[in-house]
């Protein structure tokens, strides 16, 4: 069923990908994976993951109902990844480029952006990001 895909474009079903993620049965293990679980999670308008995913010098707390909010309002429409620069297990850190599309009142919108990953212990987080 399509509807079972997990909605960051991987093809994989969603139990086999960013839900493992979000719900804490595995680490993810590059920025990559990190970004697509945060991109379901934003689909999902699931503020707790968006902040537990956030590093925490600049998780931005107070605005997490405002987050969850808008991320409910919009349609999401997909996930691209454009490129990415280390952000492998063995890095401390790295970049993703992407696209994620999304409707907001009929009209289609990009957040196209080039975000910085950091690893803290073992796990990855999500930095800051440029828009472009
Ligand atoms: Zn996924």
């Amino acid at each position: 069923m399509a509807d079972s895909l997990c909605p960051c474009g991987s093809k994989k079903l969603k139990n086999a990908c960013c839900e493992l993620i979000s719900s804490g049965k595995r680490e993810a293990t590059t920025a990559e994976e990190l970004m697509r679980s945060r991109y379901t999670a934003f689909t999902k308008a699931d503020g707790a993951y968006l902040m537990k995913s956030h590093h925490p010098e600049t998780r931005p707390v107070k605005d997490r109902k405002a987050i969850e909010n808008w991320a409910k309002s919009v349609q999401w429409m997909g996930l691209v990844i454009l490129g990415k620069q280390a952000g492998e297990a063995s890095d401390s850190s790295g970049h993703v480029e992407f696209r994620a599309l999304y409707l907001e009142r009929g009209e289609m919108h990009q957040i196209h952006e080039n975000s910085l990953f950091r690893k803290q212990g073992e796990k990855w987080y999500y930095h800051s990001g440029v828009h472009l």
